[in-house]
């Protein structure tokens, strides 16, 4: 019979626990490899967002791409936003209206939607589905958010002093539209972009004494009413209604998207958005939501559930 003297019991001992560590070393390394190939993704989208949400927060910038809502359904033909606590409406139904989930909003016989609480569903009448958004307004010092979206039109004004200049995200973001532009031949700079209270002043004034306020507000705007204020904006090229004729402006309809901007006055929403069309001029949202207000074909407006009217007439 094999028998082991002291010595060898301990060298195998030592030798089962060398197999042991590693065994444990090894799969470290495959699970390892594994969270390499599919935990990266989810972390890079976590963490832009989570800048995004702690820029916004801290006022100094406000991309405000933080919205909890992520586009979940894929197979709605329609889109309605409404804030919480306010009702819009749908169009007349083929059947009667239901809503996937009441606790987010509520649906009548008649379409309209009552937002009960920030979230997402969908309502359908048996043919068509909406997806539906109920949005959340929060009042900063700078200016109002819906679900973390910086709102500035008629109805939302920035604080005077809010004064962040050019936002390096929306700095960023257009330089990889204009380079991939260039790859295709095209042109696309900036005309304008940041503009501080004190500059819209100028502006606005200069248009009422040219045009007459009404007028004025057509196309221009009030100081602290203008979206070139929040540092996300950009005017391409030259700022003429010519530029809609260029192949640079159907590109820039066509892709912008996919860069984060929208083309924020689009062309027969002038009611919605209280603007004449203006197809140089977009503003940075993220590629996200940029994608599905693009694919609803909305506005701004439209797409956070938020009017653009001015309350009063201008005192000067
Ligand atoms: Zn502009």
């Amino acid at each position: 019979m094999f028998h082991m003297s002291r010595n060898q019991q301990h060298r195998r001992k030592r030798q089962k626990q060398l197999c042991l560590i590693a065994l444990l070393l090894c799969l470290a390394v495959l699970g390892f490899s594994v969270w390499l190939l599919f935990i990266p993704n989810t972390l890079n989208r976590a963490g832009e967002s989570s800048a995004l949400q702690n820029s916004a927060s801290d006022s100094s910038t406000a991309a405000g791409t933080n919205a909890p809502d992520t586009p979940a359904n894929t197979d709605a033909q329609g889109f309605l936003a409404v804030l919480e606590g306010s009702t819009a409406q749908l169009p007349a139904a083929d059947g009667s209206w239901n809503s996937s989930d009441t606790s987010v909003a509520e649906v009548d016989s008649s379409g309209t939607v009552t937002g009960v609480q920030q979230g997402r569903c969908q309502i359908t009448d048996g043919k068509t589905n909406y997806q539906i958004a109920v949005r959340h307004l929060e009042q900063r010092q700078e200016g109002t958010y819906a679900d973390g979206i910086l709102i500035v039109n008629k109805s939302y004004p920035l604080s005077a002093d809010y004064d962040p200049g050019l936002q390096p995200i929306t700095k960023d973001a257009f330089q990889k539209l204009s380079d991939a532009a260039a790859q295709e031949g095209l042109d696309l700079y900036i005309g304008s972009d940041y503009r501080d209270y004190a500059y819209q002043v100028k502006i606005y004034n200069n248009y009422c004494d040219l045009y007459g306020s009404e007028q004025a507000d057509s196309f221009s705007a009030r100081p602290g009413y203008s979206e070139h204020q929040t540092g996300l904006t950009i005017d391409c090229n030259t700022i003429d209604d010519a530029f809609g004729d260029t192949p640079e402006a159907a590109w820039l309809a066509q892709h912008c998207a996919d860069y984060g901007f929208i083309i924020r006055f689009p062309q027969g929403k002038e009611d919605v958005t209280g603007y004449q069309y203006e197809p140089w001029h977009i503003r940075y949202v993220g590629v996200d939501i940029a994608k599905e207000i693009q694919k609803y074909d909305l506005t701004l407006e439209e797409y956070l559930g938020v009017d653009s009217v001015y309350a009063a007439p201008w005192q000067g």
